[in-house]
């Protein structure tokens, strides 16, 4: 299934890596990002066609990895972008490598790509980082663009096969920050025996200076990172949901 290796168009690289997954990881951001999040951080990962920092096979790229191996070992890789499932075969051979070198994989993803070939790279997926917009299709459309189906597409898929998922949701005032909806989101990923954890993420303004440098309109315009005290409310209101999985 697998073929010749593919070439990756890869962004950028962080080598120690400490918030996208467990321990410390290797993480490679991915170029291309079909969805257009109003409160995205990273809209230089935006388009499939802009100039990368590095072509590289899925062995290149491991060999890279595997010089911070004593670092990772307890930790792993996590392929993150951008949006990795615009590359699917990349992702899906680098992560057989990262299983035969021993390595844990996790995907960084907001499942905006749900087929055949996008699911397949949950074959050598260990963890799903999977980032939920939010449920309702028109407060979704209005957050990133999309619908939101296909990342419950990719969250089902991962159900069937067993994969781990810690959802991620980014909680921005006056858009996505509301009791009911989070305790709705909250209900609904319960059902998946596969999500083990919730990440709540703040929105912050720390992308605004990109949007700049690249000629863009900042999207989210005057509204304020979520206040420290909100996150902790939030994060307190939740802790113990998936304290028994
Ligand atoms: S999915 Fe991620 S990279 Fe793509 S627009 Fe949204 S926040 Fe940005």
């Amino acid at each position: 299934m697998d073929g010749q290796p593919v070439i990756g168009r890869i962004h950028s690289l962080e080598s120690f890596g400490t918030v996208d997954g467990p321990g410390i990881r290797f993480v490679t951001f991915l170029q291309g990002c079909p969805l257009r999040c109003r409160y995205c951080h990273n809209p230089d990962t935006w388009r499939q066609d802009a100039a990368v920092k590095y072509e590289w096979t899925p062995q290149q790229l491991l060999d890279e990895v595997l010089r911070y191996r004593s670092f990772i070992a307890r930790g792993g890789v996590t392929l993150t972008g951008g949006e990795p499932l615009m590359q699917p075969a990349f992702c899906r051979q680098f992560f057989r490598l990262c299983r035969d070198a021993g390595l844990h994989t996790a995907l960084d993803t907001a499942g905006s790509i749900a087929n055949a070939e996008t699911f397949s790279v949950l074959d050598y997926t260990d963890l799903v980082l999977l980032d939920i917009k939010a449920l309702a299709a028109d407060l979704c459309r209005k957050v990133c663009g999309s619908d939101g189906t296909s990342a419950l597409r990719f969250l089902d898929e991962a159900e069937h096969r067993g994969v781990e998922v810690w959802i991620r949701h980014v909680v921005v005032p006056g858009l996505t920050d509301d009791d009911r909806l989070l305790d709705e989101l909250v209900a609904f990923v319960r059902g998946y025996r596969v999500v083990s954890r919730i990440e709540w993420l703040p929105y912050h303004t720390m992308g605004v200076f990109k949007y700049a440098s690249l000629g863009l309109p900042y999207p989210l315009e005057g509204v304020p990172s979520l206040a420290v005290e909100r996150i902790r409310e939030i994060r307190e209101r939740y802790r113990n949901v998936f304290g028994e999985r």
